[in-house]
């Protein structure tokens, strides 16, 4: 008798689940960068306890059409990538149309959206969907996701306490935020707001709301090009340190990153003007030609493939070299004048 059969799909969403949400910043994550790919230009974030018990992100973004909301909780159902060539040039901050068919296997979600005519209201949970009715509601869309990880009790275990899941919550809205200062954004939770960012397109303001007024007068401006790159960002004076890389942000056309290869460049540009230990607030937005990165590395895209990394490391090195040694000729009292 055959032994080998197909999992449900309920099952492999879940299975995917367990690689795609790791804890409830990963489903803020997700559900952002969605309202993102959708032209949002304001995007408000509601958590309730540390995200377990309420996550809601609601975006004036495009909206789903109504024949579309069933697909776009099926695994592998996108609108951002159609066949093979698509994939080496991915453009948006989505494309595996993975998401939310796994917040929707590991939770209780409710999705409100609509295009600008008539709108949709679907609630599914644990994959099931137990309604779905027209409503109206305004342009965008509104995602609830309640009592995460509600049948997954061995991921639940694994999630720390408040205090840490809000912190991770709050640390990829700030690097999203930076990322896109277009954009305005709220991360509200029981105990207030949380973040608020302009959305005027200045990144110095929304670095100041983000880390405070004093941080961002204590940053210089940099812009930096190749043929392949451009570079534009913001970068501390190296009076002002912290004592970990937190600090660093990188964006890749707009999607934040972590490679160590480039974090040494930021940090070799500094020279000897840091002291061991100590490393810069740096916010670097990097834009290339999507056939230069393979984002398709890792479920979560955290990490991506960069075929000229060493030439990017080079310019990303000198640009803060020189915008630092230029500040060396400036005299203290004409200092951010
Ligand atoms: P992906 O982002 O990789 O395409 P998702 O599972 O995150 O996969 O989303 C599936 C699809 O649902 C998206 O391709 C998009 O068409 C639609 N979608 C999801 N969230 C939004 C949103 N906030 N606004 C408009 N469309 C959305
Ligand atoms: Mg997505």
């Amino acid at each position: 008798m055959a032994k080998i059969h197909e999992l449900s799909e309920a099952l492999s969403n879940q299975i995917a689940a367990g690689e795609v949400i790791e804890r409830p910043a990963s489903v803020v994550k997700e559900l952002v960068e969605n309202a993102i790919d959708a032209h949002a230009t304001q995007i408000d974030i509601r958590i309730v306890k540390a995200g377990l018990d309420t996550i809601q992100v609601t975006d004036n973004g495009d909206g789903i059409e109504q024949d579309d909301v069933d697909t776009a909780f099926k695994r592998h159902a996108t609108s951002k990538i159609h066949d093979r060539n698509d994939l080496f040039r991915v453009r948006s901050l989505g494309f595996r149309g993975e998401a939310l068919a796994s917040i929707a296997s590991v939770a209780d979600v409710t999705l409100e959206t609509s295009t600008g005519e008539v709108g949709t209201a679907v609630h599914i949970k644990g994959g099931d969907i137990l309604d779905q009715h027209l409503e109206a509601v305004r342009k965008g869309t509104a995602l609830t996701v309640r009592d995460l990880f509600y049948n997954t009790p061995a991921r639940l275990k694994y999630v720390k306490s408040y205090q840490t899941e809000l912190a991770h919550i709050v640390d990829i809205v700030n690097r999203l935020a930076m990322g896109h200062p277009q954009i305005a954004f709220t991360l509200k939770n029981e105990h207030g707001v949380q973040l608020k960012t302009a959305g005027t397109g200045d990144l110095q303001q929304t670095i100041a709301g983000i880390y405070g007024v004093s941080v961002a007068q204590k940053l210089l401006p940099v812009h930096g090009e190749t043929p392949d790159f451009e570079l534009d960002g913001y970068v501390s004076l190296p009076e002002l340190t912290r004592a970990s890389r937190q600090y660093i942000s990188l964006l890749i056309n707009g999607r934040y990153v972590k490679n160590t290869q480039l974090n040494k460049a930021i940090i070799a540009g500094y020279g000897s003007k840091l002291m061991v230990g100590r490393y810069p607030v740096v916010i670097l937005n990097l834009q290339m030609d999507p056939l230069l990165v393979d984002v398709n590395v890792h479920p979560t895209k955290r990490e991506v493939r960069l075929s000229k990394e060493a030439d990017l490391a080079k310019l990303i090195q000198a640009t803060i070299r020189t915008k630092l040694a230029q500040q060396n000729l400036i005299p203290d009292a004409l200092r951010n004048q």
